[in-house]
């Protein structure tokens, strides 16, 4: 059936706009130009996070169709990539017993219909073959981060991610996943929670990270982490 709807109606390629055969996520020219290696960004609380790619326009821009207007199929290719990065970088240490998603807020997710984290999340799990969980959940009303600015994102103080149910994670390892890693703010405070609530260790994952992210070296960004963490003004 898929195979019949998929010639009527051929998916395109998420990156250029190619038609594809139905079993393809991706077209081979843009393959082609996916990096070899993963991005490795390592998070204020201890964390390292994976991604397949940098947030370049290119990646901008098919993920911004897939969560604004509706491109599901596009979540084929992030996830294939983003867990073909997993499986390279923890390929000795594939330790965790589920995968989940930055939660959205019940009232965003209306708004939208759908979680773009957690389709990955989802597929991600499908394709690593491990079981997906939702522990996690966020208060309606939470101001969007991406409005924020850089500065904002990472001293404010924010409680609006909570768990669903902490026996869920007590002493779990948890694969973490976001759709965009900017400052990694908010991939921190969900393993923050975790951990809070007794999860062993958190594993974080991304279809991108942007391009000028680095905490490692960055001075601005750690000059701006120790003063929140210390509770100073930056
Ligand atoms: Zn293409």
């Amino acid at each position: 059936m898929n195979r019949l709807i998929s010639l009527i109606y051929p998916p395109k390629c998420p990156y250029c706009s190619a038609a594809l055969k139905y079993d393809m996520t991706e077209c081979l020219v843009c393959r082609a130009k996916f990096p070899e290696t993963p991005r490795i960004e390592p998070l204020v609380t201890g964390e390292i996070c994976v991604a397949p790619f940098t947030y370049s326009s290119v990646i901008r821009k098919a993920i911004a169709q897939y969560k604004y207007r509706g491109k599901k199929f596009n979540t084929n290719s992030f996830a294939a990539a983003l867990a073909s990065s997993i499986r390279n970088v923890y390929s000795k240490d594939m330790s965790f017993e589920f995968i989940t998603c930055v939660p959205m807020s019940r009232d965003r997710r209306k708004k939208r219909g759908y979680n773009q984290a957690e389709l990955v999340a989802r597929m991600t799990a499908e394709l690593l073959e491990k079981p997906f969980a939702e522990v996690l959940y966020r208060d309606d009303g939470a101001a969007e981060q991406h409005l924020k600015s850089f500065e904002k994102r990472i001293t404010d103080e924010d409680d609006s991610f909570h768990i669903i149910d902490a026996s869920l994670v007590k002493g779990k390892q948890i694969l973490l996943i976001d759709d965009v890693m900017t400052t990694g703010t908010t991939l921190s405070r969900c393993s923050r929670v975790l951990k809070d609530n007794g999860a062993e260790r958190v594993f974080c994952g991304a279809i991108a990270i942007v391009k000028g992210y680095s905490f490692g070296n960055s001075n601005r960004y750690i000059d701006i982490a120790a003063k929140a963490k210390n509770g100073k003004e930056p």
